[in-house]
């Protein structure tokens, strides 16, 4: 365990976080993504941009989201003390409208005229449509037909809030053939639209930018605890699918001494090949959707089949800085199982009414194994990254029955 500081300037001006990261994409990609870094770095300082990302993220996200002392889960396991980054309280219901909000305002400033992703179990796509309707662009969310079958009322939300919702019938019909037909289609007009990826990855400048739009929720946490507590906390908690919610909250107190970070990814049914999406736990360095991390593949390079029960972190690979975060050891990579995260899904309900989304609640179930082994006087802030409305029909139908539900 190291809770050392590292101050390492990341990434560097190509976008390599340490030996991660990079751009790894065909010439004629190269150069739209230099425009868009170039873009980006000169707005990223532009006082109108920032002014206008601030009053967004204050009046229509919510922002500053509070901080609660989870007093009765802390006294119910005994040991450390827990604390949640209410994210949860977000417009649409998690962290990634920060990072929509952040690409859509940028791809307008660049005078794009749409934005198109693709969307797994629909949470990107909800955000995406959402920050598309606030800004006036048009919005095509790629989808797998197995996923849209699954995920109805995200695939509703996304229709009610104007954008094109384009089903993808080939292969498997998820999210993977989701990605490359939206990357074809972005491929044949990369000049009007803009391709808004969903966590910190991706070939540079995503993993930077994306981290730089959810830095806030970090810089309001340090605040929010100190001015709670009278000091930082002890050790921070966030569960990582791709790593955007972690890195946004881990941001701010990288830099900082004796603080220990703790990224929980998905064990799923257990740590067997195809049963889990344990990124860095159990995977490899290799090169994935542009950009070189830890992945789970196989020995021919191939991404493997992942599982877990909640569909936002089932990611084969994971964010470069993450990566590094590893090797350096300043950040602790652990595991929650599906078993785990849904217990602590139910806990947290019963015992703050708080129901957080199955993503989240990986987060949660470790921190509640960590603090039973740390002392009463050692604080613990989790990240909780959404809420789980979009999780309760699933769960009750796969799960409330071991949780007294018929
Ligand atoms: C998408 C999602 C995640 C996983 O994405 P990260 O980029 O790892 O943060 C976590 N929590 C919620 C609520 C999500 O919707």
């Amino acid at each position: 365990m190291n809770s050392k500081p590292q101050t390492i300037e990341m990434p560097d001006a190509r976008g390599n976080f340490g030996e991660y990261g990079g751009r790894y994409v065909p010439e004629q990609l190269e150069t739209v993504l230099e425009e868009i870094t170039e873009a980006y770095n000169t707005l990223k300082n532009d006082e109108g941009f920032k002014r206008d990302l601030r009053v967004l993220y204050k009046d229509y996200v919510g922002r500053p989201s509070p901080i609660f002392y989870a007093k009765n889960l802390s006294k119910k396991i005994g040991g450390a003390q827990i604390y949640l980054k209410r994210v949860d309280l977000n417009h649409t219901g998690a962290h990634k409208i920060n990072h929509c909000l952040g690409q859509v305002l940028l791809a307008k400033k660049m005078g794009k005229k749409k934005v198109i992703a693709e969307t797994g179990a629909g949470q990107h796509g909800v955000a995406l449509a959402t920050a598309a309707a606030l800004l006036g662009l048009e919005c095509d969310i790629y989808m797998g037909e197995v996923d849209i079958i699954k995920e109805k009322p995200n695939v509703i939300r996304i229709k009610i809030l104007g954008a094109r919702l384009i089903p993808v019938s080939r292969g498997a019909k998820t999210l993977k053939e989701a990605v490359d037909e939206a990357f074809e289609a972005y491929l044949i007009d990369p000049i009007t639209q803009f391709y808004a990826i969903g966590s910190v990855v991706g070939p540079h400048p995503f993993p930077m930018m994306v981290r730089d739009f959810q830095q806030v929720v970090g810089i309001e946490a340090k605040e929010q605890f100190r001015e709670k507590t009278g000091k930082l906390p002890d050790n921070l908690v966030a569960c990582v699918g791709g790593g955007s919610n972690a890195i946004g909250l881990f941001t701010a107190f990288l830099e900082e001494e004796g603080i220990n970070m703790y990224g929980v990814e998905p064990s799923g049914l257990s740590l067997k090949a195809g049963e889990h999406a344990a990124t860095i736990t159990m995977g490899t360095p290799g090169v994935l959707h542009g950009f070189k991390s830890y992945l789970l593949q196989d020995e021919k390079g191939e991404p493997l089949n992942v599982y877990s029960v909640a569909s936002g972190l089932d990611y084969p690979g994971v964010g470069p800085q993450h990566s590094l975060l590893k090797d350096i050891g300043r950040v602790n990579y652990v595991t929650a199982s599906d078993k785990e995260a849904i217990d602590a899904f139910f806990e947290l309900s019963r015992v703050e009414g708080i129901i957080p989304a199955v993503e989240s609640a990986h987060a949660v179930a470790y921190a509640m194994k960590l603090a039973k082994k740390l002392d009463n006087k050692e604080t613990i802030l989790v990240n909780l990254s959404g809420r789980g409305d979009k999780d309760i029909d699933f769960v009750v139908e796969a799960y409330g029955k071991n949780y007294g539900i018929e």
